[in-house]
């Protein structure tokens, strides 16, 4: 029996965390602690909402009277910490909110552990999920980041996971508490929230609305489709060793410009559409502030120690998504007007 604390489990990786958690290792119990955001939705939990070995408790990771209630009542041994802020235009009018959670509700969150595990440290485990966005900025010659990487965040959401990333390190540096960092490449899926860009944009087709494209489309991601991602996290989690990092990625690069086209070319095939049919929703709107042009994972490490390699090709990936959420445009409609009514 193990008692698995994970954060942020109502969000859009974190559900598929809890999910892949819940159905596959009945032996351990998963207690999910989410503050229900905007962006925090019970209803990505709905078929393990009944599990025997799934609890639910909100709260808010800055708060350290729940978070050593909830250690302590649920004897928890390991924490997989994915509660955040997460999207770096609303980290750009609000910083505070990501210096908030991520930061402070990080080392909230640390100190909370550090209390409760009082250098037992055996079987334990701090296991905190973060962005390849820590890294900076790649121009299009140059390789992708490594773990050596050094470290050079420009947003306020980046330079928020940066900071958290190094109270972890200094935990573990500190006081030898077991810790491991993954810093992951972009997620796309079902259950992500309508203002990234994928379900934004799929749910702007299906409506006819436009589609802004940043600057002039040529930045560039590297994709990785989520259930790859809780895989990634699940394979580290059993078999990674304490104070390492991972870089977790898709090896799988994209300009914006091109994913656009093949989620208009995609969606409005699914609904049937003439081919060509969106095409004019495509619109370029002035550049996010500090855009960075490139982001690509080296993913050798992971792949070398871990075995992990990803598992789906992009096109069945992408394919897969929009089906859902095309499939699911109750949930698309619920999550924008539970937003709406939470005023944000
Ligand atoms: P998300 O915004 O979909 O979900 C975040 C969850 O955290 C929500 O359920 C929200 O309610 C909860 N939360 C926010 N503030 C909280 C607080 N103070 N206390 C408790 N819960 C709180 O985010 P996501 O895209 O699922 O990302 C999850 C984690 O993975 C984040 O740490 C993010 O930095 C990291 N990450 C995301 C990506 C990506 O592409 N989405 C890539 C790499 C790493």
């Amino acid at each position: 029996m193990k008692n698995i604390l994970i954060t942020g489990g109502a969000g859009f990786i974190g559900s598929h965390v809890v999910r892949r958690f819940v159905k596959k290792s009945p032996n351990y119990r998963i207690v999910n602690l989410d503050k229900l955001t905007y962006a925090g939705n019970l209803a990505n939990l709905a078929d393990v909402e009944e599990c025997a070995n799934y609890t639910f408790v909100r709260g808010d990771i800055c708060d350290a009277q729940t978070l050593s209630g909830v250690l302590r009542k649920f004897e928890i041994d390991a924490v997989i910490h994915l509660a955040a802020e997460s999207h770096v235009d609303r980290s750009i009018t609000d910083p505070l909110a990501f210096a908030r959670t991520n930061v402070m509700g990080t080392l909230t969150l640390l100190e909370a552990v550090r209390e409760y595990w009082n250098g037992d440290w055996e079987r334990k485990l701090f296991y905190h999920v973060s962005t390849d966005e820590v890294y900076g900025a790649l121009d299009m010659a140059e390789t992708p980041f490594t773990e050596d990487s050094k470290y050079d965040p420009h947003s306020p959401y980046s330079a928020s996971k940066a900071s958290s990333d190094h109270f972890v390190r200094a935990f573990h540096d500190t006081y030898a508490l077991p810790t491991i960092i993954t810093n992951c490449s972009n997620n796309y899926g079902p259950y992500q929230f309508p203002e990234k860009l994928i379900p934004l944009f799929i749910n702007n087709i299906r409506h006819g609305k436009p589609l802004p494209v940043y600057g002039d489309g040529g930045n560039v991601r590297d994709w990785l489709y989520v259930v790859d991602h809780a895989r990634a996290i699940d394979i580290v989690f059993h078999r990674g060793e304490a104070g390492k990092t991972y870089n977790i990625g898709g090896c799988n690069e994209w300009r914006n410009i091109d994913l656009v086209r093949v989620l208009v070319e995609t969606t409005d095939r699914l609904l049937g559409r003439r081919p060509g049919t969106s095409d004019h929703l495509i619109t370029f709107v002035e550049d996010r502030a500090g855009h960075d042009l490139r982001y690509a994972i080296d993913a050798s490490k992971i792949k070398d120690e871990l075995g992990w390699v990803p598992s789906l090709q992009f096109e069945e990936g992408i394919e897969l998504t929009v089906r859902w959420y095309l499939d699911n445009g109750q949930w698309l409609d619920d999550v924008m007007s539970d937003s709406v009514s939470k005023h944000l």
